[in-house]
């Protein structure tokens, strides 16, 4: 997980970054930082926190310049130490290059000892840091970002979406399946590429399109000109990110996730219709499909638990007895809308089951009579590689349990997951061009030790080269 975000704009990107990551924070909440380049000179300014208490307006005073990148991290791999915030800054051959990245490498063992062998050494046990080390290995030989980055597809295995400022330009990629997302949108006086379309929209810019699986962006003061370096006969976009990890408001190649998690509430109520009084979500993340349950069953969408804003979410807590903590700090159930009441309890996935089991008890407290649970992913059977914390096996509660074992355990009256068939018919986007590795445990690339249908990515030749008015005109 993660969010990033790379602007070029006349004016200075400081305050254009810091508006940008604040609507990305949903995909980090663990540290934020930012990096400007200005002529040779590159700042920084990075820490734990939200974006809010990392930022002031000082901080964003003195990050000046008209070319800069941004991150904000949830920590797949890598500790959670000051040394591994992102955007990272280096010096290489006398000029300055800022890099950050959304993804997780499934390579970066034997990459990183690879470059030790070398003699190089690391500061970070991040895998941005080893694709900045490959960048910069193909930079000496031949002083080309495109060679370079042909360079980091070839070797770098796993999802990828990387921002990157270097000598007067802002770059972008993203891996040849695109597995995590990374868009292009234009603003009043430049570009920006982040990783939702919600960080455009707070710029008031326009989505231009989705950088493409194996693309290469280059953006300039001028206008930008694409590189396609890779091509693949499918993709392998993450599910997940549907599901739950987006925005709702969002645009992820080409599909609105709001339209997503609403279409699947309404085929929750086709496949398990059940006899309730109310259709609660659990608040935010079953919303948009609980409107879509309630339009489509004609039964009332009423908020029954009222979310704590100013809390983060509960997986980053440390320990299990924290989480289970946090559910309880985090929501706050409305006694008069369950009482004596059945209610049809909608969620977006259920992972480990603590919070479901937590929510239900609380619900059941506060009077409800019967509790059926919908589900908008179908059963979560196996960890994530590729960039979204998901834990092992046996902390999965689906992984060795059926429908009404998983039930029993979250207490719930009926239970029912969407089925996989309708959740892909609501993305619009045909299985194989998708990741469902999480729900499938069938991985688009391969993974010791895991099942793969690893795709075949072609190197093309000739890098197609696109003029600026494929991206609306110049900056
Ligand atoms: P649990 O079943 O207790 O593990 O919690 C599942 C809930 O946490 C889901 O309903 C989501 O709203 C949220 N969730 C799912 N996956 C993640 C994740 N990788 N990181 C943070 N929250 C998640």
């Amino acid at each position: 997980m993660c969010g990033i975000v790379g602007i070029v704009d006349a004016g200075g990107v400081s305050h254009p970054l810091y508006y940008a990551l604040y609507a990305l924070q949903h995909r980090g909440q663990e540290s934020a930082g930012i990096s400007v380049i200005n002529g040779d000179r590159l700042r920084k300014h990075k820490a734990q926190g939200l974006v809010a208490e990392v930022f002031d307006p000082e901080t964003l005073r003195r990050l000046e310049g008209q070319i800069g990148v941004g991150h904000v991290r949830y920590p797949t791999t890598g500790a959670n130490t000051p040394e591994n915030i992102q955007p990272f800054n280096f010096r290489f051959m006398g000029k300055g290059f800022a890099i950050a990245h959304n993804g997780n490498l499934v390579n970066t063992r034997e990459l990183r000892s690879y470059f030790e062998q070398a003699g190089q050494i690391f500061c970070t046990t991040t895998d941005t840091e080893v694709i900045a080390a490959l960048i910069a290995d193909e930079l000496r030989r031949s002083g080309s970002i495109e060679d370079a980055v042909r360079l980091c597809m070839s070797r770098l295995r796993g999802s990828y979406s990387v921002v990157l400022a270097y000598d007067g330009a802002l770059y972008a990629f993203r891996d040849p399946l695109g597995i995590k997302p990374l868009c292009l949108g234009r603003t009043a006086r430049g570009h920006i590429v982040a990783s939702e379309s919600v960080a455009i929209d707070a710029l008031s810019g326009t989505l231009v399109r989705d950088v493409r699986p194996g693309e290469l962006l280059r953006i300039t003061g001028d206008g930008v000109s694409s590189t396609r370096i890779t091509k693949v006969d499918r993709t392998a976009h993450c599910i997940f990110e549907y599901i739950y990890f987006a925005r709702a408001d969002s645009v992820i190649d080409g599909v609105l996730v709001y339209d997503v998690r609403r279409k699947i509430g309404k085929r929750l109520h086709e496949e398990a219709p059940a006899d309730a009084d109310a259709v609660c979500p659990v608040p935010d993340s079953g919303t948009a499909y609980a409107i879509g349950y309630a339009q489509a069953s004609g039964v009332p969408f009423t908020e029954s638990l009222i979310k704590n804003r100013y809390m983060g979410r509960t997986f980053i807590m440390p320990s299990q007895a924290a989480r289970e903590q946090a559910v309880r700090i985090k929501m706050n159930p409305i006694r008069k809308h369950l009482d004596g009441r059945s209610i049809v309890l909608i969620d977006d996935s259920i992972v480990r089951g603590t919070t479901s089991r937590r929510i239900i008890q609380m619900i059941r407290s506060a009077g409800a009579r019967e509790i059926h649970m919908r589900i908008g992913s179908p059963p979560i059977r196996a960890p994530c590689y590729l960039g979204v914390d998901m834990p092992t096996r046996e902390e999965l509660i689906a992984s060795c349990r059926d429908e009404e074992q998983v039930r029993d355990s979250v207490t719930a009256t009926s239970l029912h997951y969407i089925s996989f068939d309708a959740l892909i018919e609501a993305i619009g986007h045909p299985c194989d061009n998708l990741c469902t590795g999480c729900l499938s445990g069938c991985y688009p690339v391969a993974i010791d030790g895991e099942h793969a249908r690893a795709r075949e990515v072609e190197f093309l030749d000739e890098t197609l080269q696109l003029g600026l008015d494929s991206f609306g005109g110049t900056a």
